[in-house]
């Protein structure tokens, strides 16, 4: 034995002598041990202490394309258990090993005997060595005894080799990255929903299963496709406990917010090409992996990202069939759910809304994700659940560690890592501030300026669960309901009732005041995977609003049907979004009578006393107003829009976005020009619902325009209410006389902020 020892050790260590690269002296070690042991497989795991993983350094016997992609935890699989207890684990069948982990396209399964060995030097855990046989015996003692000595050599050699110095080159690296990732780092992103979260990261990563499957033939294809169609149905059945809950946790929300899951469930081709694989003789996992690819591979050559996108979807459903396959096989679950303490914020590289609502959402504090912008379905899930996400946040994931604090500051979106004392106590004084502001009622107090003119204050929302919010604030009503969310988080239109439904909880919640509700305004940064949406070199320009709606009718009926019959129950306002030109408006209502008679033709109820609008937010409207207002019984000014189209301006694009102000003394007069127009119509109303109406320093200069009727986010409301309370509409109009004269909307600025320092109204 102790020849063998010898021999063993000399060939190692002329390896070491000879080979300058580590893993290529790994890889002869492995090749030694497995020829001198009469084994047909040995591997080297070598312990990353950064990561806290066993990673497959170097195999001879097993799939060298898992070295370095296999990863395990102390604990995980024999390989773990003999690193974690420093146990030598030696048994027959492994599969009978409680702690028995199959690395799917490893190779191992037809190895009946396992031989794992820790690599210890002076108690320091360096690794695990493995030895597979075929045959069906334990490892004799007489081998065992070999290998615990060479490996105690080995791992000596290791860490005294030059194998060493790459360790402590790497260890240093290390220890410079770890006292990096101590520090703080700041990421940007887009944020999709408002709001600050403080909590303890937990990164999210879903396992690719498909990079374990390798192809595989069987003789009992009967058994796969049985095999393959009961994974179906349990897929089905996990669907719809997502929808479920979907549905409990979001009004807008109904069982078809997965359906785009479902319909890939019965989609005839895909399911018939993965049986016709079956069929040919390869394994369920097999044939899931080769159809996955081959659909991954066809939809990244589409153009359109939205149906790029759909390859997600599919992957997503297809992996979930291959788990459950997997599981109905080993008899071991294979889990990515993760487990969310109290108050964390996720971190992950994407994520899918399948995987939010697997989630126990009431304890995410936050969410971080490398991809995706803020039209990602995610996105709108996490504004409905009120989670504070910012998304497209790069290099995230290589700057967290679990359990690191971070903050999400999603107004100015910013991620914190690991902040500062400084920025912590920040921030915690914002949340105290704003959780007590959250406790204060504002209801009670008048919207009237200090010589009692009132200004009515409504509110501007686009899910159902802000309307609580609109009370507390004392809004009167709600000025702009923009309908978008409920059309993009499907991946269908949602039908008349589906609409019906959402529409009238809103009145409902509303009770007496009036409820606005927008027609669909899609287009531009909106698209809709149902509506064939072509590539426009200038989308904002193109084909959205009115056009898409005109262009759509049976969309544009449905909901207006599902609009009029919800209005039934309250006091309704129909508002056209995008209005250019006469003609646009005089057909939009043509076709709301048609679906008034229509619904009256069937004795459906529904509203019959409701008015009707059209948003102001196309310069060429301003010039023919009188001919417009024929149509409508009021117009709201979208500003958000207005200036855009004024000035030439991508609201949403950054590098520009100092020339888009809305005090320019430009946008002011012409504030002012269209506010003139409506005053010899009394018939007709002007309401603002641009984000415009909520900025505490314009506010003066609408009122001095003589626009009253302001709708805007609801948390603006007491701010703005503050300062309407502080002036008179004479001092407005003076105001806004004495500004329009001024070159730049930097004066703007500066003469109303000396105004609301003289009036004690904190800038
Ligand atoms: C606007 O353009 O000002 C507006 C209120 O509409 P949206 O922001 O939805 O385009
Ligand atoms: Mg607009």
């Amino acid at each position: 034995m102790l020849s063998k020892v010898l021999t063993i050790l000399r060939r190692i260590s002329k390896i070491i002598a000879e080979n300058d690269d580590q893993a290529l002296i790994l890889d002869e070690i492995v090749k030694v041990l497995a020829k001198n042991l009469d084994s047909e497989v040995c591997s080297i795991y070598v312990f990353n202490d950064d990561r806290e993983q066993l990673v497959l350094t170097a195999t001879f016997g097993l799939n060298k394309d898992l070295i370095g992609k296999l990863k395990l935890k102390p604990g995980e699989g024999i390989t773990g258990a003999a690193f974690k207890s420093g146990e030598i684990v030696n048994v027959a069948n492994p599969r009978e090993h409680p702690k028995f982990k199959l690395v799917k396209g490893s190779g191992e399964e037809k190895y009946k005997s396992f031989l794992s060995v820790p690599l210890n030097v002076g108690g320091r855990h360096v690794g695990v060595l493995n030895l597979q046989k075929i045959n069906d015996e334990p490892f004799t003692p007489s081998i065992t005894d070999v290998v615990k000595s060479v490996c105690t050599q080995i791992a000596n050699l290791i860490i005294s080799s030059k194998m060493l110095k790459e360790l402590a080159t790497d260890s240093d690296e290390a220890q410079a990255e770890v006292s990096k990732k101590k520090k703080q780092v700041v990421i940007r992103g887009v944020s999709a929903n408002a709001g600050i979260a403080i909590g303890n990261a937990v990164l999210f990563a879903k396992t690719d299963y498909f990079a374990e499957i390798r192809p595989e033939r069987t003789l009992a294809q009967a058994k796969e496709v049985l095999l393959f169609e009961h994974a179906l149905k349990t897929a089905r059945k996990e669907i719809a406990e997502l929808s479920t809950k979907a549905v409990s946790l979001i009004s807008e929300a109904d069982a078809s917010i997965f359906d785009v899951h479902i319909l890939f469930l019965d989609d005839k081709t895909l399911l018939d090409a993965i049986k016709q694989k079956i069929n040919d003789g390869y394994t369920v996992e097999s044939s899931l992996k080769f159809v996955n690819d081959d659909y991954q591979q066809r939809f990244s050559r589409l153009q359109d990202q939205v149906f790029r996108e759909k390859a997600l979807d599919l992957k997503d459903i297809l992996l979930r069939i291959l788990k459950i396959v997997m599981a109905m096989r080993s008899g071991e679950v294979r889990s990515d759910d993760i487990e969310v303490q109290s108050r964390q914020i996720i971190f992950t590289n994407e994520l899918l809304p399948s995987d939010l609502f697997r989630m126990p959402i009431d304890r995410i504090a936050g969410i971080v994700t490398e991809k995706g912008g803020a039209t990602a379905h995610v996105a709108l899930l996490a504004k409905a659940l009120n989670i504070p996400t910012i998304l497209g946040a790069r290099d995230s994931l290589e700057n967290v560690r679990a359990d690191d604090e971070v903050i999400l500051d999603c107004h100015a979106e910013n991620v914190y890592i690991r902040p500062t004392e400084n920025v912590k106590s920040h921030f915690k004084d914002m949340i105290q501030l704003s959780s007590r502001e959250s406790e204060e009622d504002y209801s009670d107090e008048p919207s009237v300026t200090s010589d009692g003119r009132e200004i009515s204050l409504r509110g501007n929302i686009s899910l159902i669960s802000e309307t609580s919010i609109l009370k507390k604030y004392g809004a009167k009503g709600i000025g702009l309901y923009r309908t978008e969310f409920l059309f993009m988080i499907r991946d269908f239109m949602p039908a008349e009732d589906a609409q019906f439904q959402v529409y009238s909880k809103i009145f409902k919640e509303v009770k007496d005041d009036e409820v606005t509700i927008r027609v669909l305004d899609i287009g531009a940064d909106k698209a809709l995977p149902y509506l064939n949406f072509v590539k426009e070199d200038n989308p904002v320009l193109g084909w959205r609003g009115i056009r898409v709606l005109l262009s759509q009718k049976e969309l544009m009926k449905t909901q207006l049907r599902a609009i009029l019959r919800a209005g039934a129950a309250g006091k309704l306002r129909i508002l056209f979004p995008m209005i250019s030109c006469v003609s646009q408006i005089i057909e939009a209502r043509q076709v709301l009578s048609e679906v008034e008679s229509e619904l009256h033709a069937k004795n459906i109820p529904h509203s019959d006393n409701y008015k009707v609008g059209m948003m102001l937010e196309v310069p060429s409207v301003i010039f023919a107003l009188d001919e417009f207002l024929e149509y409508v019984d009021y117009m709201s000014i979208g500003t958000n829009d207005l200036i855009q189209y004024t000035f030439a301006v991508d609201r949403g694009n950054e590098q520009v976005a100092y020339l888009f102000n809305p005090l320019h003394p430009s946008f002011l007069k012409m504030l002012k020009f269209i506010s003139g127009a409506f005053r010899s119509r009394g018939d007709k109303s002007l309401a603002i619902c641009g984000e415009m109406a909520g900025n505490i320093y314009a506010v003066p200069f609408l009122l001095g325009a003589g626009i009253i009727d302001l709708s805007m986010a609801p948390r603006n409301i007491p701010a703005v209410r503050k300062v309407i309370r502080a002036f008179t509409m004479y001092e407005c109009v003076e105001l806004l006389e004495k500004v329009v004269g001024l070159g730049n909307p930097e004066a703007v600025e500066c003469l109303i902020k000396q105004e609301f320092s003289k009036k004690g109204l904190k800038s």
